[in-house]
């Protein structure tokens, strides 16, 4: 089958890495993919939310099936703009509908659906700028530090932890005032829970789900989880604290009643759901739901699956998922992010990148590149350098031994991934 990929990070590569391998697998097209997918299939100057730009693509190229892997497409109702397209409606799209999508894309809905299905998650307020008087209430019930979220998405950046309550009322009032934009005219407060954060992903056809690999990633810039936030440092999978008590508590608490909530509201989902949890003694709650695959979670999730990621996603399509039984690679991944000098503030673009082909016992999936004169970067988080192992130091190791062996100038990554794990 002819298979699209919407999106361009390491996330994608990993994904279009793991689908070639499959003998279901005739031509893969990456939209807009970047230099390392352009090595594995045929990269398309599409960009995945101009939706008509997909559909010329899907109809030109033969497209049998089309895998969205960032959020912001299935926010903007992609799968429904398929099923309304009677071009289009034959064409099965891997990613819920606007309605399913909600969960990442309004943090007040997915609050309310937690609440609703009774899955554990912290005590929230949703204020709008005509609430902000039970806003500032709600704040004085509350102990340091303080969460404010802008409902919509911020990339990342829209939620604030602040310490102390007179500065978090007055950040409250700059969100209500569009320091998001429209993404915080709507304000979720919420108590601030202490644990240890780790991800779970799963697929599901709407009826039955696969669990996948478990991942923790590492999201601050300096080492020993130091400085500002970016889009995700490295990861490391399994996580050792997830044991199998943990775990049952995550999928009868948590991942069941997500399925089953999806279904009793009629929001009909196929496709990746990924829980950020947070462990809170020995109890999950969910902190996050997002719509798609994590970055760079998949970079180590991709690698444990040894499953036919095709034959996952036809399942998925099809609504037979409970017919297959996954397998997993027993060893661990991890991945190291080798980024450009400046991230996740300013930084160059265009560095030429050499030792690629140096590369032994890794995997490297290419995230901010581009083909020019060579391998270029193009992005702030450039390249993703997964190992398996029987340990994480083991994996640790290569993937170490094989950053230093790529250069482009001003490359900087963090030398403790999985430090917290050991
Ligand atoms: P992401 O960057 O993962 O897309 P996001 O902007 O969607 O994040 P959240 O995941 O909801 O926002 O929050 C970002 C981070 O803030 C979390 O990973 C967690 O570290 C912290 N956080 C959020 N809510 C809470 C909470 N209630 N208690 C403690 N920490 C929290």
């Amino acid at each position: 089958m002819n298979i699209l990929l919407l999106g361009s990070g390491g996330r994608e590569h990993a994904l279009a890495w793991k689908m070639r391998v499959s003998p279901l697998l005739d031509n893969l097209f990456i939209a807009p993919g970047n230099a390392g997918t352009g090595l594995i299939g045929k990269n398309l100057n599409v960009d995945p939310t101009d939706f008509n730009g997909v559909k010329n693509a899907v109809i030109k190229n033969n497209i049998d099936m089309v895998i969205v892997g960032p959020e912001v497409p299935l926010v903007k109702g992609i799968v429904d703009f398929f099923l309304n397209d009677p071009a289009l409606s034959s064409v099965p799209v891997i990613g819920p509908s606007a309605r399913g999508a909600q969960l990442e894309g309004s943090k007040e809905f997915a609050k309310q659906f937690m609440v609703q299905h009774k899955i554990p998650t912290a005590r929230y307020l949703a204020v709008t700028s005509d609430t902000i008087d039970e806003g500032e209430r709600f704040l004085n019930t509350l102990k340091s530090p303080y969460v404010l979220k802008a409902d919509g998405l911020a990339a990342g950046k829209g939620v604030l932890i602040i310490d102390d309550i007179d500065e978090a009322k007055n950040e409250l009032q700059m969100m209500l005032s569009g320091k998001f934009g429209k993404a915080s005219d709507t304000v979720v407060i919420e108590e601030f829970l202490s644990g240890i954060e780790m991800s779970v992903f799963v697929v599901t056809d709407g009826h039955s789900y696969m669990l996948l690999p478990d991942a923790k990633d590492y999201k601050r810039i300096g080492e020993g989880d130091t400085g500002l936030n970016t889009g995700g440092m490295g990861a490391v999978s399994p996580v050792p604290f997830a044991d199998e008590e943990f775990m049952e508590k995550v999928e009868n608490r948590i991942i069941k009643p997500t399925i089953d909530g999806l279904k009793e509201d009629g929001i009909d989902y196929k496709g990746f759901i990924f829980f950020g949890l947070i462990k809170v003694e020995n109890d999950p709650y969910v902190i996050e739901y997002n719509v798609r695959m994590g970055d760079p979670e998949t970079e180590v999730v991709m690698p444990r699956l040894q499953s036919d990621v095709v034959e996952v996603f036809k399942a998925v399509a099809a609504g037979r998922l409970k017919d297959l039984t996954p397998k997993f690679d027993p060893r661990t991944a991890v991945t190291v992010m080798m980024v450009s000098g400046g991230y996740p503030g300013k930084y160059e673009k265009g560095k030429n990148i050499l030792g690629l082909d140096h590369v032994e016992g890794s995997i490297v999936f290419h995230a901010g590149t581009t083909s020019g004169n060579g391998v270029l970067t193009s992005g702030g988080r450039v390249l993703a350098i997964t190992s398996l192992g029987n340990s994480i130091d083991e994996a640790l190791e290569k993937s170490y031994r094989n950053a230093e062996k790529v250069q482009f100038e001003k490359k900087y990554y963090r030398k403790d991934i999985g430090f917290d794990l050991k």
